[in-house]
């Protein structure tokens, strides 16, 4: 069971009808403990103005989605760090407990899976050297292998890890379910990330048969993910952050009414995870 303080909500999740402010007052209304902006929603409103208006209403902030995209244009451009370091600095300003790091997939007309490995490498790099000095956590999210390609070439929680060993300190792991309940390796990987690399944990289901690789993400007990199992190995590990609910639903959850949405997760929160 996760009783809603433990929880937090993934601004994506009602994307469709809420901008931060609506999402900042309902977690307060429904009594959910924290909060995950995307940076679209919280450069909307303004960071400084959100930042105030979620300490207001006493939210922790689970992370901020997302820094990353190190990969497209086939090399480590000054805009992509430019912008990697304003994603820290709004990280700093609202509190973020970790900037969450979607890494990029293949650079664009390119088959160089290597080259994009080095590319994201490179980026994190530099990135992190930033965020350090600003105390900003840095949290990797693998992303499952069918978004290699387009979105994330870092697809195990493995591969994360083994970046993290090379980087150092201030460098972890986000997890999220939908991406990584299928691995084998996985309570193996979390007691090798421990508690220091745990940095973020997501959740939301996998439902089968799925319709959308990208926005058919099911809610907690719709699918088929042993979500209080994942989360037993997170917690063997002393992880005791906020479960991010982060769920991308074009046909279902994104055109009901956010506060109908609001209360299926605590109830789902309460009988399912
Ligand atoms: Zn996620």
């Amino acid at each position: 069971m996760i009783t809603p303080d433990k929880l937090s909500l993934n601004t994506a999740t009602v994307r469709e009808k809420w901008n931060l402010a609506n999402c900042i007052e309902g977690c307060a209304r429904h009594g959910i403990g924290g909060i995950a902006p995307w940076r679209d929603k919280l450069q909307e409103m303004g960071t400084d103005k959100a930042a105030r208006a979620i300490s207001d209403a006493g939210l922790r902030v689970s992370g901020l989605c997302r820094g990353g995209w190190f990969t497209a244009a086939g090399a480590i451009t000054q805009d992509v760090i430019d912008d990697n370091r304003r994603a820290v600095d709004e990280a700093a300003t609202i509190n973020a407990e970790c900037l969450v790091m979607v890494v990029g997939g293949l650079a664009d007309n390119s088959r160089d899976l290597p080259h994009a490995h080095e590319l994201v490498e490179e980026g994190l790099a530099r990135t992190l050297e930033y965020a350090r000095t600003v105390g900003v956590k840095i949290a990797i999210e693998p992303l499952h292998p069918m978004y290699a390609a387009d979105r994330a070439c870092v697809n195990t929680t493995r591969q994360a890890l083994d970046i993290c060993d090379r980087l150092g300190d201030g460098i972890g792991c986000a997890i999220d379910v939908y991406h990584v309940w299928w691995d084998h390796e996985l309570r193996t990987q979390l007691k090798r990330a421990g508690r220091d690399r745990l940095m973020a944990f997501h959740i939301c289901d996998w439902l089968d048969p799925t319709s959308n690789l990208l926005t058919d993400r099911g809610m907690m007990g719709d699918g088929v993910i042993d979500i209080p199992l994942l989360r037993s190995y997170a917690e063997e590990e002393g992880f005791n952050g906020l479960y991010e609910v982060e769920i991308f639903s074009a046909e279902n959850w994104w055109i009901r009414d956010p506060d109908e949405v609001l209360e299926t997760i605590i109830e789902r929160g309460r009988t399912v995870c």
